[in-house]
């Protein structure tokens, strides 16, 4: 018998997929996104899933999801990287409105991960390239060096004292899964 928390677990994930779905359904149901919605403030925000990805504008959540306003909590960066501010936001979401599912999606085609595998950038450009370069290091496929990045954000949420400590409860998953920009399908992990 499942507890209450695995339930919203399962159902945050069955979500996630339906949605994905949705939206790959999109041109023969004849649905589409409407993100103009507003929704009542008193209760505050209930979000079903933290969704962590990639800066790149190909890669919309609320779309690719088909979610509306309210349902995701979302911290986008170049690479999907993680730093102290990602953390912090991630722990707010988990701990204090109680999200219960944490995404990682990554992408093919993304450009962060390409400039890593280059090994240059300038600017503050360099710090993303820094968090993704050891990771990838000596690795040539494309596709691998992806995984191996989506991966190294997941190890990095995982190492929140947090998260780890929601997770071992049984209240928050982590999960990760890499969206496909030409098919606009999500492959989950
Ligand atoms: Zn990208």
């Amino acid at each position: 018998m499942k507890n209450k928390q695995e339930n919203k677990i399962e159902a945050a994930i069955q979500a996630l997929i339906s949605g994905n779905k949705k939206f790959l359904d999109a041109k023969k149901s004849g649905y589409s996104h409407q993100t103009i919605k507003t929704v009542p403030a008193k209760n505050g925000q209930n979000p079903y899933a933290v969704v962590v990805t990639c800066s790149d504008s190909r890669v919309p959540p609320e779309h690719i999801f088909a979610a509306g306003i309210g349902e995701l909590f979302v911290i986008r960066t170049a690479g999907n990287v993680i730093g102290d501010f990602e953390l912090g936001s991630i722990e707010y979401a988990v701990g204090h409105l109680g999200t219960p599912v944490v995404l990682v999606l990554g992408h093919n085609h993304c450009g962060a991960v390409a400039a890593a595998m280059e090994g240059h950038g300038t600017g503050n450009i360099k710090k993303v390239l820094d968090e993704i370069m050891p990771v990838i290091s000596g690795e040539k496929d494309v596709d691998k060096c992806e995984n191996l990045n989506i991966e190294h954000s997941f190890y990095r949420i995982s190492e929140s004292e947090m998260v780890r400590d929601l997770i071992r409860k049984g209240e928050v998953k982590l999960i990760s899964g890499k969206y496909d920009i030409e098919t606009g399908g999500v492959e989950f992990f």
